[in-house]
């Protein structure tokens, strides 16, 4: 889809060449973050032209820009951030792979808890037919409009609100994606809202300390979990502010 994610006319010229220095390279420098990403084992096709398509320098601060296409977490403010790049991959090529598709493999609405700079939103808003993603943070979630106001991705829906009870409206979900650490459990209100042939993907902090990253498939047969690799997110949080 070339062109998809240009700023319509007039341009932002604050966020595009002129202040970060990236300007007409930025999509070779997607690529060569997507050749990491693939050295890495990402090999979901869709998922890595979703990271190709999507320009990560447009969610963070422009003092970060040259930064943006390293495989590095980045602070989004209010003691947030946005997730490097390898792991925003992982957890979309496990939604991807796991979730529930249409005829043409696309998934259908996904719900993510942890909206951030909105960054994940956008990629996902390519892989899935409607995105629902839930902030806890008023100013992050205020940014995340702002970040999202001139992509016009007209199937993301962002929420302001505590994303622990999942958003009951939009279920069921063909998947969920969790961006924030809870501690032990996963919310029974996700798993209730995820469709039967649905996947979460969250990180879960357990009981000795260490976070890692979980699978939950929801199958006829019933609820199956994975326990995956180590991670290091943020913590999920209660309330809103
Ligand atoms: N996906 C984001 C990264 C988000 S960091 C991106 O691409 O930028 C995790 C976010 O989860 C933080 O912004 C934090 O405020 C938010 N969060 C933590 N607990 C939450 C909750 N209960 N409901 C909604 N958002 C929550």
């Amino acid at each position: 889809m070339p062109g998809f994610f240009k700023p319509p006319v007039p341009a932002r010229p604050q966020r595009d060449g002129a202040v970060t220095g990236l300007g007409m390279d930025s999509q070779a420098i997607r690529t060569r973050m997507v050749n990491r990403l693939e050295a890495q084992g990402i090999s979901d096709g869709r998922v890595l032209a979703a990271m190709q398509r999507v320009e990560r320098h447009l969610f963070v601060d422009s003092a970060l820009a040259n930064q943006v296409y390293e495989d590095t977490s980045l602070p989004i403010g209010l003691g947030q951030t946005i997730s490097k790049p390898s792991v925003v991959a992982r957890m979309l090529e496990l939604a991807q792979q796991g979730g529930l598709q249409d005829a043409s493999g696309k998934l259908g609405r996904v719900l993510e808890i942890g909206t951030g700079s909105a960054y994940q939103a956008a990629v996902l808003s390519q892989l899935a037919s409607e995105v629902y993603s839930m902030e806890r943070l008023r100013a992050l979630y205020d940014r995340a409009r702002e970040n999202l106001r001139l992509l016009r991705l007209p199937n993301v829906h962002l929420l302001f609100g505590d994303g622990s009870g999942g958003f009951p409206k939009g279920a069921p979900y063909a998947a969920i994606l969790v961006a924030a650490a809870g501690s032990d459990t996963i919310p029974l209100a996700w798993i209730e809202q995820l469709a039967v042939g649905g996947r979460l993907v969250a990180p879960l902090q357990t009981l000795g300390g260490a976070q890692m990253l979980v699978v939950i498939d929801k199958t006829p047969q019933g609820v199956r979990q994975t326990v995956l690799e180590a991670v290091h997110f943020v913590a999920l949080k209660s309330g809103t502010a």
